[in-house]
C-alpha cells in the first residue's frame, strides 16, 4: 500500500513493523500497542505550521476543498497515511481555541492565560470524531464493512454516524456498540440508537464491554474502532494543532485532559514529540492528565506504583499483573464522570510515555468538584458533559498546589458537549447550595402565576 505510513509496536524490545493494510489491534508478536510511523523524508510537511493557516478558506467543492474543511485534515502531511481522495470526513474538528479570561480569574489566573479547547462542537457533540474520521478512512481503504466498539457513550455515537455515512453504493457499514447496561447518558444512546447501530447492552461495564469487542475483531470479521485502533489516536493529534492554531503557534505552558482510556493523552503526546521531530516547535508543553476518584487507575500506576515509559522499555508484565490484581479485587470503576469510568485503560504504556515526553503530572478529582467546576463551564457560558470537567477541577487542584502558576499558560480539553447528559446537569443545579468550590447550583423557582410575586423574584 502507501509505503509511507506503517504500523510499530512500541516497546523497544520489540519494534516489529507492519504495513498499514493489515487490521491490527496489537503487535502479533508481543502483544504490545501499536503506533502509526512514517517516513517522515517521504512527506512534504510544511516548513512551518503557519502554512496551515491558508487552508480555512479554500473555496470550491474539490476533494482538497473538502479536506480543508475539516479541523482533521486540513492538518494531513501531520498523518499522511492516506491520500486526499481516500479521507472519510463529515467536517470534524471545526473548534477553535476559547480564551476564558472570566473563569482564569475565578481560579487565580491572570487574564489571557486561560483557554478551554471546546471539542463538543464536533459533529456528534464530542472529540471523537477527531479519531473516526482517521479510522474509517484506513476502514474504507481496507475495505471493511463491519465496525465495533465498546463505549461509555460518544465513541459509540461518533462510529455509528461514520458507519451509516460510509459503505459502499449507498448501503452503509453495520455499526457494533459495546455499552455497560445502565452506564451510558442518554444523549449518546439515543445517537447510536438513531444512527443505526446494533447496540449491545451488555450486563457488565465498559472493562467488560472493551474484552468483548476485542474478542469479536479477533475472532469475527470485525473491524475495532476503539483506541486500541491506532489510526484512531491519528486523528485526534489534531486537536493540539489546533490548540497551537488557537495560540497563534505559540506553545502553551500546560495541556490539561481527563484521562479514561487514555486516547487521547496517547495522542496529544505523540503529536508534540513529532512536531518537534520535525523541528516545527522549539518545545513541548507539560500535560496534567485528570482522573476521577473513582476511576483513578493511571494516578495509581504513576504516582503509587511508579510505573514509567523507561525509554520504550516498559513493564507491559506489570501493567498485565496490576489490571489482574484490580480484576481479583473486584476493583470496578464508579463516578458520574461516565465518559471517563474506565479502570483498565488501554492505552496505558502510550499514556506512559506522553507523561515522559511532556513531563506530565497526573491527578484525581472528586464528582464534587467534578460537578461544580461543570457548574462554572456553563456559568461563563461554554457547558460540557461531566468527565471533560475534570479537566477545570484539575487545573483548581494544580493551582492550590502551586504546580501551575497565574502566568501560565494552559489549554483545558472540553471533550464533549453539555448536552451529552442533561441529568447530570439538572441534577446539579435542583439540589441546594453545599459544595465549597466551583459555581453553586442554579435552581429553578417555583413561582405563582402572578405578576407582583414574579417582580418580587426579578428584583
Ligand atoms: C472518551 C472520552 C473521554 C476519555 O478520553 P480517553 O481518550 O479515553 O482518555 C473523556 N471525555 C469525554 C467526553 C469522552 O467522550
Ligand atoms: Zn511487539
Amino acid at each position: 500500500m502507501c509505503e509511507i505510513a506503517y504500523q510499530q509496536c512500541i516497546h523497544a524490545d520489540c519494534g516489529a513493523t507492519f504495513d498499514i493494510g493489515q487490521p491490527l489491534f496489537g503487535c502479533p508478536k508481543c502483544g504490545n500497542l501499536l503506533d502509526v510511523g512514517y517516513h517522515w523524508d517521504k512527506v512534504a510537511v510544511p516548513k512551518s505550521l503557519d502554512a496551515f493557516n491558508r487552508r480555512w478558506t479554500t473555496p470550491g467543492r474539490s476533494v482538497e476543498a473538502r479536506a480543508d474543511f475539516s479541523g482533521v485534515w486540513r492538518f494531513r502531511e501531520l498523518l499522511p497515511f492516506a491520500k486526499v481522495d481516500e479521507i472519510a470526513t463529515i467536517g470534524e474538528g471545526r473548534t477553535i481555541l476559547q480564551q476564558a479570561d472570566q473563569i482564569a480569574k475565578q481560579i487565580g489566573m491572570k487574564s489571557g492565560r486561560l483557554f478551554l479547547q471546546y471539542e463538543g462542537f464536533n459533529p456528534t457533540g464530542s472529540f471523537k470524531d477527531n479519531g473516526m474520521t482517521a479510522a474509517f478512512t484506513i476502514a474504507r481503504k481496507l475495505d471493511r464493512t463491519r465496525v465495533a466498539c465498546a463505549s461509555t457513550g460518544n465513541t459509540s455515537a461518533a462510529m455509528s454516524v461514520y458507519a451509516a455515512h460510509s459503505g459502499d453504493s449507498g448501503k452503509p457499514m453495520q455499526a457494533i456498540v459495546f455499552v455497560g447496561e445502565g452506564k451510558i447518558a442518554f444523549g449518546k444512546l439515543a445517537q447510536a440508537l438513531d444512527y443505526g447501530a446494533l447496540t449491545l447492552q451488555i450486563a457488565g461495564d465498559f472493562d467488560a464491554c472493551m474484552k468483548r469487542a476485542v474478542e469479536c475483531a479477533e475472532k469475527l470479521d470485525v473491524y475495532l474502532m476503539n483506541s486500541l485502533n491506532p489510526f484512531r489516536l491519528e486523528g485526534q493529534k489534531t486537536i493540539m494543532f489546533r490548540i497551537l492554531e488557537g495560540l497563534d503557534w505559540q506553545v502553551p505552558d500546560w495541556i490539561i485532559v481527563p484521562g479514561g482510556n487514555l486516547g487521547n493523552s496517547s495522542a496529544f503526546g505523540k503529536a508534540f514529540e513529532e512536531l518537534k521531530t520535525l523541528g516545527l516547535i522549539p518545545r513541548i508543553p507539560r500535560i496534567a492528565i485528570i482522573n476521577a476518584a473513582g476511576a483513578n487507575t493511571l494516578d495509581h500506576a504513576w504516582n503509587q506504583k511508579k510505573m514509567r515509559w523507561n525509554e520504550g522499555k516498559f513493564d507491559s508484565k506489570g501493567i498485565c499483573e496490576y489490571f489482574d490484581e484490580l480484576d481479583a479485587s473486584n476493583n470496578k470503576a464508579k463516578t458520574i464522570a461516565s465518559a471517563i469510568e474506565i479502570g483498565r485503560p488501554v492505552n496505558l504504556a502510550k499514556g506512559l510515555r506522553t507523561l515522559d515526553v511532556m513531563n506530565g503530572v497526573v491527578r484525581t478529582v472528586t464528582d464534587e468538584e467534578i460537578l461544580a467546576f461543570k457548574a462554572m463551564i456553563g456559568r461563563y457560558g461554554y457547558g460540557c458533559e461531566p468527565a471533560s470537567a475534570a479537566s477545570l477541577a484539575g487545573l483548581h487542584q494544580l493551582r492550590n498546589e502551586g504546580m501551575i502558576g497565574p502566568d501560565d499558560k494552559v489549554a483545558c480539553v472540553l471533550t464533549g458537549h453539555s448536552l451529552k447528559d442533561p441529568d447530570a446537569t439538572v441534577n446539579y443545579h435542583m439540589k441546594g447550595s453545599g459544595q465549597q468550590v466551583g459555581s453553586p447550583p442554579n435552581q429553578p423557582v417555583q413561582i405563582a402565576d402572578d405578576f407582583e410575586a414574579i417582580k418580587t423574584a426579578i428584583n
